[in-house]
């Protein structure tokens, strides 16, 4: 999941290599590292820990003056601890080549034991060391750059994307794509590498996309591009888009409660792009389905990871619902284990906030591959799953989310996913009252959004209570089963406190079993279909002594009577409801994290984009 970035010109190296570092740090943040050229030598300087340790380093030790040329890099560690050791650029055994990667090397146990039966020496436990090492040893052989790279390439299984630097030939990159993401910024008398265009959109107007198996020779007057058999080959650069969105805290002292803040406003703007008025249909114009098509789907497939796939699992409920047409979500890690039983008439629809969720592109290229058709959904349009949803995509427009967790582009998938029901159930025809219904009260819902997160402050008074709590159990049911989930996730993300989701009737199957009284539960207990069943679930927790707590709606003397803290809603209709009871969620885990003293923008571990399956 890391993030790569190159520079080859006129200006300083460093800082651009330190903002284009910043700017990907979303992308891992375990440790960061440069490799530069300085006169006849090729520096490598890398520290564990985030961007700021490798800024201390750099100005302890260099002045920033004179070199032209380098690579940096953020990791996320797949292998080998986050230490300074196994941070990235690695050099091979000679200290000629230096390589940063994102992505794995899944045969890098079998490559390195031939290395070492060549006598080759180790200094790191990372896949991305054997990358160089390979490199090295071929290069010793061809006596050219450019031909070791592409005879290592044979020999890697895997996903990479690579930045390569070499002691011998000052003023030049290579860059090396296999699935990993990696982007060229064009310039003026210097040229730039990046693992996302948004890195380079500050430098560059224009960028080109390194496809999947081509290598490019970048200096700062030129631009050569290969595949890896090492025929030439050419590629017009396109504009960068231009982000309008400032990293900006506005006052608040995370950017998660600033995000949580945005929510109402962001599903404000989706409304007023797509359902303007409750008498009108939903206008999705980025979709080119013919009713034909819609009305034969034999099977709606929803892939997609973490917070998105707990938004794929609202949707199943709606679209459901409302259109009747089967709805299956899985995680699409777990599809690439499974047999994909998809039909021409088949519909997968791929979430992903960031569009690169490698185990979510895995699964869509594989969904794609049976001939069925695909509808994506992301926040960000130059992104691959864009790529590949080019015919039917939806974009959540949801604006950057910096904090890693996700908050507002789930609650803007999810809207999405409202939406996109409401366009089949009204494309085949079902232009009902109920349909008439649902569209005049998913109008009301950014009001009632902000008057939940106006809340926020009393959410943050009871749920300290629990701060010191071991464990937590979420539970709900029907389309709040979800919310739980969702709820367990964001737990322990931000705070690291152990929590689980359950549907509330699957507690006495089991889960009940860990229940004392350090257990805090939480019920989702919101008037509809599922209500009078939670709230029997939750009186059997209670009698096993757990906390209990509710999130409910205003005025709900049942629940007030039985739970030891409510975290009221405005009322709402039941198929609405995951709007508002996530939002006591999110701020649960938020103000729980923010008392422990988490990192609640950058938790440990995480990454805000998952490159890697
Ligand atoms: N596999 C490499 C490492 O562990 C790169 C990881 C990544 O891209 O996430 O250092």
């Amino acid at each position: 999941m890391c993030g790569i970035v190159g520079y080859v010109g006129n200006k300083d190296v460093i800082p651009i290599l330190l903002e284009g570092l910043h700017s990907l740090e979303y992308r891992g943040y375990d440790s960061s590292g440069i490799a530069i050229h300085e006169g006849k030598n090729l520096s490598v300087i890398k520290s564990a820990g985030k961007i700021s340790k490798l800024e201390e380093l750099l100005l302890k030790s260099r002045n920033g003056n004179g070199k032209y040329c380098g690579i940096g890099h953020t990791r996320w560690a797949t292998h080998g601890e986050p230490t300074d050791n196994n941070a990235h650029p690695h050099f091979d055994s000679d200290e000629k080549i230096a390589v940063v990667h994102n992505g794995i090397i899944r045969n890098y146990l079998e490559v390195k034991d031939s290395l070492i039966k060549k006598g080759i020496k180790f200094a790191s436990d990372t896949d991305t060391e054997v990358i160089v090492q390979l490199v090295s040893s071929c290069f010793k052989e061809t006596g050219s750059i450019l031909s070791a790279i592409r005879q290592a390439v044979v020999m890697l299984e895997g996903s990479y994307a690579l930045g390569i630097i070499f002691k011998d030939e000052p003023g030049k990159i290579y860059g090396v794509r296999k699935e990993s993401p990696l982007v060229i910024g064009v310039g003026e008398t210097e040229n730039y590498l990046a693992s996302d265009s948004p890195a380079l959109s500050q430098f560059v107007d224009r960028i080109i996309r390194l496809g999947d198996g081509e290598i490019v020779e970048l200096s700062k007057e030129k631009i050569e591009l290969y595949n890896f058999d090492g025929k030439k080959i050419n590629k017009q650069a396109q504009p960068v888009e231009k982000s309008k969105d400032i990293m900006d805290k506005k006052g608040y002292k995370h950017y998660l409660a600033k995000e949580i803040s945005e929510q109402a406003e962001v599903v404000l703007h989706l409304l007023n792009d797509y359902l303007p008025s409750p008498k009108k249909s939903v206008k999705l114009d980025c979709l080119n389905f013919s009713k034909d098509f819609l009305d034969n789907i034999d099977r709606i497939l929803i892939l997609a990871c973490g917070t998105a796939y707990h938004a794929g699992l609202v949707g199943k409920h709606v679209i459901e619902n409302i259109t009747a047409k089967p709805v299956e979500v899985q995680l699409a890690s777990e599809f690439l284990n499974t047999k994909a039983l998809l039909t021409k008439k088949s519909l997968v629809i791929g979430i992903s906030q960031s569009g690169e969720t490698a185990d979510t592109i895995a699964a869509v290229k594989k969904a794609l591959d049976t001939g069925a058709t695909l509808l994506g959904i992301t926040n960000r349009p130059d992104s691959a799953l864009a790529d590949l949803a080019k015919d039917h995509l939806i974009i959540s427009h949801a604006g950057l989310e910096v904090s890693v967790c996700a908050t507002k582009t789930f609650i803007a998938q999810m809207t999405v996913l409202y939406l996109f029901a409401l366009y089949v159930a009204e494309s085949l025809g079902k232009e009902d009252k109920k349909i008439f219904l649902l569209k005049q009260e998913l109008r009301m819902v950014p009001q009632l959004i902000d008057q939940t997160i106006t809340r926020g402050e009393r959410y943050q008074e009871q749920v300290l209570k629990y701060a010191d709590k071991p464990d937590f159990v979420f539970i709900g049911r029907g389309i709040n089963y979800p919310i739980a989930l969702e709820a367990a996730l964001k737990l322990k993300e931000l705070s690291y406190i152990h929590a689980s989701g359950y549907a509330a009737g699957e507690m006495k199957h089991g889960p009940i079993a860990v229940l004392d009284p350090d257990v805090p539960v939480v019920s989702i207990v919101v008037p509809g279909d599922a209500y009078d069943r939670v709230f029997q679930n939750s009186i059997e927790a209670k009698a096993r002594q757990a906390p209990m707590i509710a999130v409910a709606v205003d005025g709900d003397k049942k629940v007030e009577s039985v739970f030891n803290t409510v975290l009221h809603i405005p009322p709402i209709i039941e198929i609405l409801s995951p709007f508002l009871t996530v939002i006591p969620m999110q701020f649960l885990a938020y103000y729980i994290a923010e008392h422990l003293g988490c990192d609640i923008d950058q938790p440990r571990n995480l990454a805000k984009s998952v490159t890697v399956e």
